[in-house]
């Protein structure tokens, strides 16, 4: 088999792999870079692929597939809930990044219509490849890819999460034996504080914030962030009232239908039963002024009802914001955290609500990303990828003096063979 690398590597955004087998080829996700103006995976002719096969939802795995369905014969493979994610992710795209997207809803329509849904551990058949998802962990419905073709065997980590949170288990630990593994790299280089530390200040500071008259935003991705972070308040007895607003709604009723890809599908009802759903700018303006805990997309403040609740609550004191994932540079999530500003009334101000950050990655760590890749027999070469340039490099050279197997930073349009 050939493995050509089509997107960024050495960086995160637009994943994007070709996987050639003989006459057969498919690609292992195809991503966007969310940026502003958004870019793409290198091109290739869409006659020529039989499927796109998708590790998971996130738009940088998944925000360019549309462009390959409209007219052609091409199939999409995903976990059912993967294929429903992606929907509404790609489609709250098209809606704010519309201008600049080489595809449209009938694109997305046409890739729907031809995609094909498998659990885990189901393994199916695409032209000569063997197929199978196993549990990454990373967010619902994300899986590691295996493809097997002409005796050989390749895994694709996609993300991953070796760890388990209140929402799902941590990633799947048998993955067999392999001849190439594509990994990412996200966090290679650092290990997450404990879970438990993370939830346990995170807990101490929405108490301490609501206890003293205040409002806790929580600006939270909608897929798998929203869903973890009440969850966690719920788990720690958390007396106050939670809100969440947004497309994270969306987001819990997919879930909700899909439970068995969770951790604890009871966990998820629960929280469901103690949280008001935001649906109203009168309940907004009202939760804007009542002590609580608002959880909203966007993650990094960048758009949606997030915005609306930091031009409310940032300038005064009693309130809190706690930033609960990475914030890329530039985006007003990360302003926020590295200089103390926030727009108010349209200009950069400094903000007096008090501002915290924790720890809920959904990517392991550098301590159970090695062990989850130095678990997969066959002495496989691997090629790192997705994360930036030092930690892809780290990754590299940690995986070589570990286990003496040939590992290489992969860089976009590099060719591998196994
Ligand atoms: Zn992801």
């Amino acid at each position: 088999m050939e493995v050509k690398v089509l997107g960024a590597a050495r960086q995160v955004g637009r994943s994007a792999f070709l996987v050639t087998h003989k006459d057969s080829k498919i690609l292992l996700d195809y991503g966007a870079m969310t940026t502003k103006v958004p870019g793409f995976p290198m091109h290739v002719p869409p006659k020529d692929i039989k499927a796109i096969v998708l590790s998971h939802a996130h738009l940088d795995h998944s925000g360019a597939a549309p462009l390959h369905f409209l007219g052609g014969t091409m199939k999409l493979h995903a976990t059912p809930v993967t294929s429903e994610l992606s929907n509404i992710l790609i489609q709250d795209f098209i809606k704010i990044s519309g201008q600049y997207l080489p595809f449209e809803f009938l694109d997305l329509m046409a890739m729907n219509s031809n995609t094909v849904n498998h659990g885990y551990m189901e393994p199916f058949q695409v032209g000569d490849f063997n197929i199978s998802f196993y549990d990454a962990g990373h967010i619902p419905g994300s899986a590691v890819v295996a493809v097997e073709a002409g005796n050989k065997r390749i895994l694709y980590t996609g993300d991953i999460n070796g760890e388990e949170t209140n929402l799902l288990a941590g990633s799947w630990k048998n993955l067999g034996e392999a001849d190439m593994v594509i990994t990412e790299s996200t966090y290679a280089t650092a290990d997450h504080p404990h879970r438990s530390k993370a939830e346990g200040e995170f807990v101490d500071f929405a108490r301490e914030v609501v206890e003293r008259g205040g409002v806790l935003l929580v600006p939270a991705f909608s897929v798998g962030r929203a869903q973890e972070i009440a969850m966690t308040l719920v788990k720690s007895g958390f007396r106050h009232p939670i809100a969440m607003d947004g497309m994270a709604l969306k987001v819990n009723g997919i879930l909700l239908r899909y439970q068995e890809y969770l951790k604890d599908g009871a966990a998820l009802r629960r929280m469901l039963e103690t949280i008001e759903e935001v649906t109203s700018w009168t309940q907004r303006r009202r939760l804007t002024r009542k002590p609580g805990v608002i959880v909203s997309p966007a993650g990094m403040l960048v758009g949606g009802a997030s915005i609306f609740y930091n031009e409310h609550l940032s300038m005064d004191e009693k309130n809190g914001i706690a930033i609960v994932s990475f914030q890329v540079p530039g985006t007003p999530g990360r302003t926020l955290i590295d200089k103390g500003l926030t727009i108010y009334r349209g200009k950069p101000t400094p903000v007096k609500a008090e501002v915290r950050r924790f720890d809920f990655s959904s990517h392991s760590g550098k301590s159970a990303l090695l062990s989850d890749l130095k678990g997969i027999g066959g002495s496989p070469k691997f090629l790192t990828v997705h994360g930036e340039e030092a930690s892809c490099l780290a990754l590299a050279d940690q995986l070589h003096s570990d286990l003496g197997v040939e590992a290489t930073a992969a860089m976009p349009g590099q060719d591998f063979t196994v």
